[in-house]
């Protein structure tokens, strides 16, 4: 699902023009995928903060490996960078 920027209508992923008024939708998630993505972020914060970095960084790969093979390059963006951060902070010994 692809929300318009434009006017907040709904419309297919695949729609390149908003349904309803016209817009272009190209690269702009969805509102529902957008908190997904917070949500792993959250969730790989919490658990690299509480120790559990090879969980949070596993979390992260899913998360990464989900949006390429969905193109979705904007998500990609946010998470390839926290997901290297703390694949440094894996490899480094305590
Ligand atoms: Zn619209």
């Amino acid at each position: 699902m692809t929300i318009c920027a434009n006017c907040g209508r709904e419309n297919p992923d695949d729609a390149r023009f908003c349904n309803v008024c016209a817009a272009p939708l190209e690269a702009v998630p969805s509102s529902r995928e957008q908190r997904k993505t917070v949500t792993v972020l959250f969730l790989a914060e919490f658990l690299a903060s509480a120790g559990r970095t090879n969980e949070a960084a596993e979390a992260l790969e899913r998360a990464l490996e989900r949006y390429e093979r969905k193109k979705n390059l904007a998500m990609v963006a946010q998470v390839r960078p926290r997901l290297e951060k703390l694949r440094a902070a894996v490899s480094q010994p305590h």
